[in-house]
C-alpha cells in the first residue's frame, strides 16, 4: 500500500511558501527581514540586521517546503509551480484545490485575485485569471474538444460559517448535504464562461462585492474565506472542479482579550475552520477514509475535494518577511515534523 510519503512525492498534496517584499510602511519602520529563502525549496528564520528583541528571534531556523518563493517571485512563477500543475487534474475527471493561507497583509489576495492594490486593478495576474487562461488552452487540446465540455466559474465567500454569493450580491445561501452525502450550496450561480475575459470580469464582480468600502485588518473580507471555482461539466455532468481559495487571515489570538465579542467569535470561527481544513487535508495525504468534513462550512463546501481519487491539493503559505517566525503550521503541519 501507498504511504503518506508516497502520495506527497506523487504531489497529491504540495505545500509551498511565498515571501511578500517589505512595503513602503515596513521600510521607513524599519522593519527588519528576517527570512532568507537560500534555495528553491528552503526557508531560514534568523537574527535581523539590527538588534531589537533578539530574545524573541529564533535563530537559523530553517524549514522545507515543496517550493519556497522569495520576495521577487512573481505570480507566474508561483502559479507554475502551484496552481499550473492542477489544471490537468480537472480535465482528468478529478478535483483540485489550491488554498493561499497566512496572517491578513501576508499576500494572500494578491496571489490569488491579483494586484487590487493600486488604482489600476489588474486581476488578470492572479492564480485565479492564470488558471481559467490555461483551462480555455486545455480545452482546445484534442482530447479534450472531443469531450465537449462546458466551463462555468462560481464565486462565494464564507463568512462567520455563512457562504454568500459573491456573484448575486452576496446573497446569503443555505449549505444542503443529501442522503447520499452529496453537499450542495443551494442556488449557488453557477456562470458559463466561454474564455478568459469572461472569467476576468466575473473577478471583478466578485471582488468588488467582498472587499467594498473595507480595508483595515479587521475588515470583514480579512474573516472571510473566498472560493473561486471553475468547473468543468460534460452533458451537464460534473466532469471535474478547481477550488481556488483565499483564505481568511490567521492571525494569532494575541490581541483577542482586547477584541470585542463578535470580533473573538470570527476569530474562534476562523481557527475553527482552519484546523477542519487542516484535519482534511491530512486525511487526504494519508488516503484515509474517513475525512471529518463536517466540522465546518468550509470543509463541508469542499467535500468532494477532499474525497475520490483523483484529488489534488496546493497550499501557499505566505509570509510576511518582517515575521518572526516561519510558523510550521503555515504549511498547516501537513508535512509531519515540518521541518528539519
Ligand atoms: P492579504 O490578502 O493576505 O491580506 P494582500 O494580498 O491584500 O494581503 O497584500 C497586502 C498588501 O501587500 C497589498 O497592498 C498587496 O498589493 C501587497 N503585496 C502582497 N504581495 C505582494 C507581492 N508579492 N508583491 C508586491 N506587493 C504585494
Ligand atoms: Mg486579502
Amino acid at each position: 500500500p501507498l504511504t503518506s510519503n508516497d502520495l506527497i512525492e506523487e504531489h497529491r498534496i504540495c505545500v509551498c511558501v511565498r515571501a511578500r517584499p517589505l512595503n513602503k510602511k515596513e521600510l521607513t519602520m524599519k522593519d527588519l527581514d528576517v527570512i532568507t529563502i537560500p534555495s528553491k525549496d528552503v526557508v531560514m528564520v534568523h537574527e535581523p540586521k539590527q538588534k531589537v528583541d533578539l530574545t524573541r528571534y529564533l535563530e537559523n531556523q530553517t524549514f522545507r517546503f515543496d517550493y519556497a518563493f522569495d520576495e521577487n517571485s512573481t505570480n507566474e512563477m508561483v502559479y507554475r509551480f502551484t496552481a499550473q500543475p492542477l489544471v490537468e487534474t480537472i480535465f482528468e475527471r478529478g478535483m483540485a484545490t489550491c488554498f493561499a493561507y497566512g496572517q491578513t497583509g501576508s499576500g494572500k489576495t494578491h496571489t490569488m485575485g491579483g494586484d487590487f492594490s493600486g488604482k489600476n486593478q489588474d486581476c488578470s495576474k492572479g492564480i485565479y485569471a492564470l488558471s481559467a487562461r490555461d483551462v480555455f488552452l486545455m480545452i482546445k487540446k484534442p482530447n479534450y474538444k472531443k469531450l465537449d465540455l462546458q466551463i462555468f466559474a462560481t464565486f462565494f465567500e464564507i463568512y462567520s460559517g455563512k457562504v454568500f454569493d459573491l456573484l448575486n450580491n452576496k446573497t446569503k445561501l443555505r449549505v444542503l448535504e443529501d442522503g447520499k452525502q452529496q453537499v450542495q450550496v443551494v442556488g449557488l450561480q453557477e456562470r458559463e464562461v466561454k474564455c478568459t475575459e469572461d472569467v476576468l470580469k466575473l473577478i471583478e464582480v466578485g471582488n468588488s462585492c467582498r472587499t467594498s468600502g473595507q480595508t483595515s485588518a479587521n475588515a470583514h473580507s480579512s474573516r472571510s474565506h473566498a472560493v473561486f471555482q471553475i468547473i468543468l461539466r460534460r452533458r451537464g455532468k460534473m466532469h471535474g472542479k478547481f477550488s481556488l481559495i483565499d483564505l481568511a487571515g490567521n492571525e494569532r489570538g494575541a490581541d483577542t482579550s482586547s477584541a470585542d465579542r463578535q470580533t473573538r467569535l470570527e476569530g474562534a470561527e476562523i481557527n475553527k475552520s482552519l484546523l477542519a481544513l487542516k484535519e482534511c487535508i491530512r486525511a487526504l495525504g494519508r488516503n484515509k477514509p474517513h475525512t471529518p468534513f463536517r466540522a465546518s462550512k468550509l470543509t463541508q463546501v469542499l467535500r468532494d475535494s477532499f474525497i475520490g481519487e483523483n484529488s489534488r491539493t496546493c497550499m501557499v503559505g505566505q509570509k510576511q518577511s518582517c515575521e518572526l517566525t516561519v510558523d510550521p503550521s503555515a504549511a498547516m503541519d501537513i508535512h509531519q515534523g515540518g521541518h528539519n
